[in-house]
């Protein structure tokens, strides 16, 4: 394809005139690992299609959401005949109930949620009402954990604990972020070394379980449970932010990985967006009855939303959390992601390229070294140049991962055995080049 005829080029110049970067959110701009980023016509199952009518087998699912690949007819139908119905009304819905009511049928710890458009507003909202049902301000993140775009959480480490973290983003005043407290992934010593000094002021503690925006690192159980006991003896709120892992790595989420690991283990309050709306602007946040009871209109903690629940939204959830329940999806999709990175792991190990890979249910990751990382600063010594061939090397044979390193990847139930074996076999030929 020459320039002339390249029409994603054609349209990033064009985006670049009117949108900042040409994108409306920044890992789309290819900026990592460069080239011209592609711009989807449409998708159907596991494929989407490109301005040049290119196509790529998807593993990122519009990150995370399309759990059951484009286009599945049930929820194609459930959102045709919500848009009939309205788009729109300023007022409650039974849909919105529905919804509810299937939420805490799949998730226990919780008693009741709020609907919100977007995991960066359920995330914010959650610290909010942590913050509004202890009577506490401070908060304990981890580096690697994105947590969406809210203020108080675009923070790094700082230079000790007892100093605060440092903001990641121009905008964002130091008095914002001076509650936030940064801590390692999986580092059990420095948990509890700011529990000894923040303890009694921490409103919460919020973790991605199994972090997807590292790559794919999980909490160890230790970690995990180290966890639970500080937030309880301290009296601070457990958060897990399940946005990218809710109904994804399991029908229960990550919660139900580590229930069966950790005897009558919970978080305290839960923060979802992506599969739960099914692609469509959707997130949540729930707790137990009393925490809850703290919101708006019957609590002191306000939070509201012109577009919350919305119809059209809620039918495309719904009809998704109906079709994940069907007998055998979770084990098929698990089966069927592990069948991928086996296949990777074997097409690396065939080329002596320093490999390996973790998966839960449909999501999984895989890391250019020898053993899996713990931490997001031991994800960040990849090697972007390799990354990027294989990235490269990937999409020009029609395979579609993140772009970029520290991006988890999504499998579909749309996906078939004939697609993870083209990736495989695609992987296999980038795997000779990166042996060289
Ligand atoms: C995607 C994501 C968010 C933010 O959700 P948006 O809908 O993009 O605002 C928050 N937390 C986690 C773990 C995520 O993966």
């Amino acid at each position: 394809m020459t320039p002339s005829t390249d029409l994603n080029l054609a349209l990033f110049e064009r985006a670049k005139r009117v949108i900042p970067g040409g994108v409306n959110s920044p890992v789309r701009a290819f900026k990592a690992v460069g080239g011209t980023p592609r711009f989807i016509k449409r998708a159907q199952g596991a494929y989407f299609w490109d301005a040049n009518d290119q196509r790529y087998i998807d593993y990122i699912g519009s990150w995370g959401p399309m759990i059951l690949g484009h286009g599945h007819p049930a929820v194609v139908e459930a959102v045709q005949s919500a848009v009939l119905e309205g788009f729109s009304f300023g007022a409650p819905t039974e849909r919105e109930v529905e919804l509810a009511e299937e939420i805490l049928k799949i998730i226990p710890s919780m008693d009741m949620v709020r609907l919100v458009s977007s995991g960066t507003e359920a995330a914010m909202s959650a610290i909010r009402l942590a913050r509004g049902a202890t009577g506490r301000s401070k908060l304990i993140k981890f580096e690697g954990c994105y947590h969406g775009h809210a203020d108080a959480l675009l923070v790094k480490a700082g230079s000790g604990l007892a100093t605060f973290g440092n903001a990641t983003s121009a905008g964002v005043p130091a008095e914002v972020v001076q509650h936030t407290i940064v801590l390692e992934y999986n580092n059990i010593e420095q948990l509890e070394e700011a529990f000894v000094l923040h303890g009694r002021e921490l409103a919460c503690l919020m973790i991605e379980p199994i972090a997807g925006n590292m790559n794919f690192v999980r909490a160890s159980v230790p970690f995990m449970k180290r966890c639970r006991e500080l937030c309880t003896d301290y009296g601070a709120l457990l958060v897990f932010d399940e946005v990218m892992v809710g109904f994804r790595v399991a029908l229960g989420g990550a919660q139900s990985v580590y229930a069966k690991l950790i005897p009558g283990f919970e978080p305290d309050m839960t923060v979802m967006g992506k599969v739960i709306g099914g692609g469509m602007p959707l997130a949540a946040f729930g707790a137990k009855r009393d925490v809850m009871e703290q919101m708006a209109p019957l609590g002191k903690v306000y939070q509201a939303g012109t577009l919350s629940g919305n119809p059209v939204a809620t039918a495309c959830g719904l009809a998704t959390l109906r079709e994940i329940q069907k007998p055998g999806f979770y084990e098929c999709l698990a089966a069927k992601t592990q069948t991928l990175t086996r296949g990777l792991q074997a097409a690396a190990d065939a080329q002596g390229v320093p490999f390996c890979t973790d998966s839960e249910g449909g999501m999984f990751g895989f890391f250019l070294f020898n053993t899996l990382p713990q931490n997001y600063a031991t994800v960040m010594t990849t090697d972007n140049a390799r990354f990027n061939t294989l990235f490269h090397g990937l999409l020009d044979r029609g395979v579609y991962i993140a772009p970029a390193l520290y991006e988890a990847g999504f499998v579909s139930g749309a996906h078939t055995d004939e697609d993870i074996v083209a990736s495989i076999s695609a992987a296999g030929e980038v795997f000779k080049l990166l042996s060289k």
